[in-house]
């Protein structure tokens, strides 16, 4: 906070499409899509319709031993796209907390079949899973994880996706500590928050059988990949993945209102069912979770999936965004590595220039019109899965202009 001023925020005052538009009128192409929430832009004339039109209905009741109509057609619509077997739904607000629900679930699964001693989970490194501290201890360290060692819980670790052999380590761990472990979780085929980081989309195939064959169950954490991030709905579907839980965030209302769920498989979904107020309840809940005007931008959001075809130009796009980071980037001073997967990318500056640089290229874009924000050394590029090829034309361009003003002025003084 000592610095925020200096950083000179961009403060939005309305949108346009892909643009955000600041207080004093200043236009910037969301090249973040708002931190990877985004899908379709902003001011989207469908989902500000579905948000008006529920919001005659009933903005919000609780979900607690009750229902909503809404939420009950989401739930419907999204068992139909789900990449996991008779799906259930517990709806929160937050990433953080849909992987904290799963957690719990993974860890209560046991319990409730008298299975003692399964107890931790399997994570990877690099992993990013919210900053709860449940999401905190199964993520990885850095970004000022070390502080909150003494409340994290801990897990076993297998290596990040940047270890060609990371699955087959995670495997092998799986196969030797297997009675201890509620469960396995990963970000399927890319790490977001660790730098994108991509892994093999048939890597993951390795740790999956080894979890199917040692009974820990197996959570897909999809807050980032879900809803056309990557090119296909779900991550899991090009890792060939059916996961006994799923965690769904960002995407999931378009960016427009928060809301997460955790999804579990029927059998898992078997494990809790009990009398009421029994010993296989799941004490769970959060007060807004299935948020009715949420649910309703959300299932508006589904169909315009369909009917706009945009899973098809997220991975055209994609791949031009990928051929244009690679044509005008591969040997800029300072750049050492660019990856991708669909619209997720990140451009990894080299780790011995001063520790901000990637922050003043973010910044030099932003005064250019585009809003870019990195993290650590990675700049990271997320636009809408709506984008267009003359917009991320512009995307790059900026970027490489920013790069070069940036790392002349790094190297010169
Ligand atoms: C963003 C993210 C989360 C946390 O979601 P929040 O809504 O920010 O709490 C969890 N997991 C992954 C993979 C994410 O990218």
């Amino acid at each position: 906070m000592g610095t925020y001023a200096e950083n000179a925020p961009v403060i939005v005052e309305r949108a346009e499409g892909h643009y955000l538009i600041d207080v004093g009128g200043q236009r910037y192409l969301d090249a973040i899509s708002s931190v990877w929430v985004n899908t379709f832009g902003h001011t989207v004339p469908e989902l500000d319709q579905a948000i008006r039109d529920q919001l005659g209905r009933v903005a919000h009741s609780t979900m607690l031993g009750n229902g909503n109509r809404v939420v009950v057609e989401l739930a419907e619509a999204l068992t139909g796209v789900v990449p996991i077997d008779n799906p259930r739904f517990l709806f929160a607000s937050d990433g953080a907390a849909a992987v904290e629900q799963a957690a719990k679930i993974a860890f209560q699964y046991w319990t409730n079949q008298n299975v003692h001693g399964r107890s931790t989970f399997l994570t990877i490194g690099g992993a990013y899973h919210g900053d709860t501290i449940g999401s905190l201890s199964l993520g990885a360290d850095g970004f000022g994880t070390d502080l909150f060692d003494p409340l994290r819980f801990g897990v076993l670790r297998a290596p990040g996706y940047d270890d060609p052999s990371w699955a087959e380590t995670a495997a092998a761990i799986v196969a030797e500590r297997h009675e201890e472990l509620a469960a396995a979780i990963i970000e399927p085929l890319v790490q977001g928050a660790a730098g994108i980081r991509v892994a093999e989309p048939e890597a993951a195939s390795e740790l999956a059988a080894a979890c199917a064959k040692h009974g820990v169950l197996l959570i897909c954490d999809e807050v980032a990949t879900g809803f056309g991030r990557t090119g296909t709905m779900f991550a899991s579907e090009q890792c060939g993945l059916r996961p006994d839980l799923l965690c769904l965030g960002k995407g999931i209302t378009g960016g427009y209102l928060p809301m997460s769920a955790t999804v579990a498989a029927g059998h898992v979904h078997e494990a809790f069912l009990g009398d009421d107020l029994g010993t296989e309840t799941l004490y769970h809940g959060h007060s807004y979770g299935g948020n009715a005007l949420a649910a309703a931008v959300a299932l508006r959001h589904l169909e315009l999936i369909e009917e706009t075809h945009v899973l098809a130009n997220a991975r055209g796009r994609g791949d031009e965004l990928a051929g244009l980071l690679r044509d005008r980037l591969t040997g800029v001073a300072g750049v050492v590595d660019i990856r991708s997967a669909g619209l997720l990318a990140g451009v990894e500056l080299a780790a011995a220039l001063p520790q901000l640089t990637a922050r003043r290229v973010c910044a030099a874009a932003v005064a250019r019109g585009v809003l870019l924000r990195p993290i650590g050394a990675v700049i990271t590029v997320v636009p809408p899965l709506s984008i267009t090829s003359p917009e991320l034309e512009t995307i790059v361009d900026v970027l490489e202009q920013s790069l070069e003003a940036t790392l002349t002025a790094e190297t010169t003084t």
